[in-house]
């Protein structure tokens, strides 16, 4: 078992018909081993699992060994800035699945990827798909913050 000090929540940042393939997809392209993100909750609240827990996915830069990722697809407006735009569907499934998983790992802390703080280290580049700032485009810590 990894040791989970974090449950990260994300927004996928792609248009809400974006299907399990077209992430695949995309990590792929980014020359990815392993995918973004543990689980990914579609708009009409199915949660599809793309890898399993003691698996490292690649949701949060320097914090990825000690993190589950979860995304809701969506997250930007048709003009590709940041918004909330999850169903009520997904608001229902993401909060079951973060219980799950604060039962699972009591200990963690969930919070959103924009809670965690910028890499220093790094060479300060942050992708265009990935508005560290903004995403999941909502206050996570807050609204789960009784899980
Ligand atoms: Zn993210």
């Amino acid at each position: 078992m990894r040791d989970i000090k974090y449950i990260a929540v994300h927004c996928t940042a792609g248009r809400q018909t974006q299907t399990i393939a077209d992430l695949q997809a995309e990590f792929r392209r980014k020359g990815w081993k392993n995918p973004g993100y543990h689980y990914v909750v579609a708009p009409d609240g199915n949660i599809t699992q793309l890898l399993d827990e003691d698996r490292v996915s690649n949701g949060v830069k320097g914090f990825n060994s000690v993190s589950v990722n979860v995304a809701y697809i969506g997250g930007i407006d048709s003009n590709g800035k940041g918004v909330d735009n999850r169903t009520e569907a997904q608001k229902k499934a993401l909060r079951q699945l973060l219980g799950n998983l604060k039962k699972k790992y009591p200990a963690a802390v969930i919070q959103g990827h924009r809670d965690f703080s910028p890499d220093k280290n790094g060479n300060g580049v942050v992708d265009s798909w990935e508005r560290i700032k903004e995403c999941p485009c909502f206050d996570a810590k807050t609204e789960y913050s009784d899980l």
